[in-house]
């Protein structure tokens, strides 16, 4: 009762479904307050993501679910965004569309109306079309039977409208919508709807017969499984007989009856107010220029070299400060009266191993400050899309490369991304050649070596690193493609939208950069922590040795490898351990170094000792491709299920790694 007085909280729950991109995960933070990832890049929203918001009596559980551009079931995304709308049948459905371009994100809707989900049509972006196009939506709410809400998520405009419609529609179970299929089809389904029974699916059965003349093989299943396999089997040859009859594909004219549709719709409610041709000029040139295919390459190399230079110029003024702290803080500890080992823990441990990673955050902050800029301004999408062109031409699914740019951040997420791929093979070449890709744990190595060997070319030595990595990723993948049988076969088609240019608000680069530097920070205090803690108890005992010495445990253990290594050029036993406990991650090559030699030191002077340039180089090659870290590792068995593949995998990044580091200073030799 509403005036009883007593304050009775209900519950809704309500699921966020769109198009890649469409800002979804903006319109989730909005009404949540959440901090889902936020990105101009289609595919980063993998997994629904849950937040809830308070309004008037209501308590709303949100879902936001992976892009998807229809409701079928060929991608595990949009397997995910289906099933949870299916099976969990959430309250509330909100469309989130990009208004901009609503011929297309209505297809969505026009599904979702079909099926007879509770929706609410939200139009977002408004702050796009603003004095473009004209949106009549009181017509449009009565052409689509559903509310209709206007938001600018980026803004925060109309959310609060968008909360009101949820609470208002809650019970409301719309009538599905009908599409006329035009008589042949139409006489199809009336023809199966007849045979078909009662089926346990709550949704609309009309619906459930066009999905399997478009020979959807999931919803074929279960529509088998109740019982109905007679009717699937009629179903399938009345529709090759329509399909013969009069010549065209059933899944293609379903689709442009439903495009048609959506046409009709657009022309009754909106109005052009300025050409758009004149808006998408500008950005079109641009996009001529950075997607052309040979420009485009030497672009994206441009802009990744001014990335690199710019990592080491802004984060080297901030690193000398870090590094002058430690050393400040180990002496400080050092003078301190406690017993020695206690001492070396703090001192050669924690602060030598912690440390010397601490000191690279500045550049790693500066990095992932100009990715997400490059990211959010709709860059990164170009890259992809000049990447697969000639990913495409060599035989390869160029999807993949969304996937390995993801990886320069960190290969774990980027390996998940790998769900947008519908073709089972693609999606585990993707997964497979990821670990190549030069993911931020492996710039501290970089920067370490790069400083003190290589300071005038500093920005062209971690180009030829990244560059390296997408080299040996996308051999790796045709080696793949042509010596194993279950990943041979035809590419599955590309279609790939570029995202409109956005001129990115401060805040949401602020935000993206930190949500990744914070991943780092977590990563240094605990498993970073953990396995320089490891190193230094493996080179404090045993104590009749001196610290870090090669009596110590963790010399003899680094001299079982050293002689493999010598090859390289790094046949020294501390190389062999900081390979060895990289594993952990990358970090902790670099931590590994720190701990050994203690927290008072410069790693700077001590690195010259050991190491030549070309040795160095041979080093960072084989710091980037010898085996991924622990967390990867992990994650591809998590998405390929299987472990042979994950075993697969580590075996070949080692031999891989190996032999590229051993090439590199061989060939290296004989020119000095
Ligand atoms: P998702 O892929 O659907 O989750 O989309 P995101 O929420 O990640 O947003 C995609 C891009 O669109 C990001 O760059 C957002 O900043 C941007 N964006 C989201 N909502 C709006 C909006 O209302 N107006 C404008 N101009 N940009 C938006
Ligand atoms: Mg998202």
């Amino acid at each position: 009762m509403e005036n009883s007085g007593i304050l009775m909280t209900k519950k809704l729950r309500v699921a966020l479904i769109g198009n890649p991109n469409s800002g979804k995960s903006t319109i989730f933070n909005a009404l949540t307050g959440g901090n889902a990832h936020v990105g101009n890049w289609p595919g980063v929203t993998v997994e629904k993501k849950e937040g809830r918001f308070k309004y008037k009596d209501f308590d709303v559980i949100v879902t936001d679910l992976p892009g998807t551009y229809s409701l079928t079931s060929y991608s595990i995304d949009e397997r995910i965004a289906r099933d949870f709308i299916v099976k969990e049948l959430p309250d509330v459905v909100v469309c989130i569309t990009d208004a901009t371009n609503l011929a297309r994100n209505l297809y969505l809707l026009i599904l979702l109306r079909e099926l007879g989900v509770n929706t609410i049509l939200n139009l977002n972006m408004s702050d796009m079309i603003e004095g473009k196009i004209e949106i009549n939506i009181e017509k449009m709410e009565e052409l689509l039977g559903i509310p209709v809400v206007m938001t600018s998520g980026i803004k925060n405009i109309g959310i609060k409208d968008l909360k009101e419609a949820i609470i208002s529609v809650k019970n409301i179970k719309p009538e599905p919508l009908k599409i006329n299929y035009g008589t042949d089809i139409e006489e199809t389904i009336k023809h199966i709807e007849q045979q078909l029974g009662k089926l346990s699916s709550p949704y609309n059965k009309r619906f459930i017969i066009l999905s399997i003349l478009q020979e959807d093989p999931q919803i074929i299943n279960e529509v088998k499984n109740e019982g109905f396999e007679k009717v699937i089997e009629s179903a399938q040859i009345k529709a090759s007989q329509l399909e013969k009859e009069f010549g065209f594909d059933l899944e293609t004219e379903i689709i442009e009856k439903r495009y048609g549709f959506i046409q009709s719709i657009l022309k009754q409610c909106t109005k052009r107010l300025i050409s758009v041709e004149e808006k998408l000029t500008i950005s079109d040139k641009i996009d001529k220029i950075v997607t052309n295919k040979y420009l485009g390459i030497l672009i994206f190399a441009l802009f990744m070299w001014i990335t690199f230079q710019l990592t080491f110029k802004i984060g080297g003024i901030f690193a000398d400060y870090i590094d002058q702290f430690f050393t400040w803080l180990g002496e400080i500890v050092r003078s301190i009266k406690i017993s020695h080992i206690f001492s070396s823990l703090i001192v050669d441990g924690v602060i030598g191993g912690i440390g010397s990673v601490f000191v690279f955050l500045p550049n790693i902050l500066v990095l992932f400050l100009f990715l997400s800029f490059l990211e959010d301004v709709g860059y990164m999408a170009r890259a992809a899309f000049v990447m697969d062109k000639i990913m495409h031409a060599i035989g390869l699914p160029g999807r993949s490369f969304i996937s390995m740019i993801l990886g320069f951040g960190c290969n774990v997420p980027a390996i998940m991304s790998a769900r947008t791929i519908p073709e089972e093979k693609d999606r585990l070449l993707t997964i497979l050649i990821n670990p190549f890709m030069s993911c931020t744990a492996r710039l501290p190595v970089y920067i370490m070596f790069t400083s003190v060997f290589f300071v005038k070319n500093q920005g062209l030595i971690l180009l030829s690193l990244y560059a390296l990595g997408i080299i040996v990723a996308i051999l790796s993948a045709k080696l793949f493609r042509v010596t194993i049988p279950s990943l041979k076969g035809k590419i599955s088609p590309l279609v790939m939208e570029l995202p409109p240019y956005r001129l990115p608000t401060i805040k949401g680069i602020l935000i993206h950069t930190w949500e990744r530097s914070r991943e780092f920070l977590k990563k240094a205090g605990t498993i970073i922590f953990l396995g320089v803690i490891v190193v230094w108890l493996l080179s404090f005992f045993p104590q009749s040795y001196e610290y870090g010495s090669e009596g110590t445990l963790i010399g003899r253990l680094g001299h079982i490898l050293s002689p493999l290594l010598k090859p390289a050029g790094f046949g020294f036993w501390q190389a062999g351990v900081a390979l060895i406990f990289g594993i952990i991650a990358k970090e902790i090559v670099v931590g590994t170094f720190g701990t050994l030699f203690g927290g008072e030191e410069n790693l700077p002077n001590i690195i010259p000792r050991l190491f030549t340039p070309l040795s160095a180089f041979s080093f960072m090659v084989m710091s980037l491709l010898y085996i991924p870290c622990i967390a990867t590792i992990g994650v591809i068995y998590r998405e390929t299920g299987s472990i042979k593949w994950t075993l697969f995998s580590l075996t070949y990044s080692i031999i891989v790694g190996y032999l590229t580091a051993i090439l590199f200073y061989q060939i290296g030799l004989l020119f000095i």
